[in-house]
């Protein structure tokens, strides 16, 4: 096996620019470091995980990722909050992410789908859920996993302080 091919257990760095089904620009790493993550840890969505195995160093690819293989499905719509039911101090904006609690204490994540004079709509889908995506993505660079990440399921980085 080359020592060069993303497999379970490398850890890959790559580069990407993510738009949607309308050629809009979503999010892109041109600019800053390359995305790194730990192939066959799902810590990048499903079908991604799975077009990239077995690329090679220095690639370049298109994935086409289905919602199913991305952020899911939409399911529901989003419900109104009253807005002073949010910390004063809290700056709402559409797009940002929150955790609520159900009634045996589980947090869940919520996103702020749309911000109105007296209510915010609140969403259990993610922004991305029911969209395509469409990852333009190029192999930088990739590595073994060290045992402490295998384990962990998450590469560990120079700098990273998260234990
Ligand atoms: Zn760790």
């Amino acid at each position: 096996m080359s020592d060069t091919t993303i497999t379970t257990g490398k850890v890959v760095f790559f580069h990407y620019t993510l738009t949607n089904d309308t050629g809009e620009v979503i999010d892109s790493s041109r600019g800053r470091d390359p995305m790194p993550y730990l192939h066959g840890a799902s810590n990048i969505v499903p079908g991604l995980e799975k077009q990239l195995e077995g690329k090679a160093l220095g690639a370049k690819l298109v994935a086409v990722v289905a919602p199913e293989e991305g952020y899911g499905l939409r399911q529901g719509d989003p419900m109104p909050v009253p807005k002073d039911q949010f910390p004063d101090e809290m700056e709402i904006m559409p797009g940002m992410q929150f955790f609520g609690e159900d009634p045996e204490g589980r947090k869940f994540p919520l996103w702020i789908a749309k911000v109105e004079d007296e209510q915010v709509l609140v969403d259990l889908n993610h922004p991305l859920a029911g969209v395509t995506l469409n990852f333009d993505v190029e192999v930088m660079s990739m590595r073994d996993a060290s045992d402490e990440e295998k384990e962990h399921g998450h590469p560990h980085l120079p700098g990273m302080h998260h234990h």
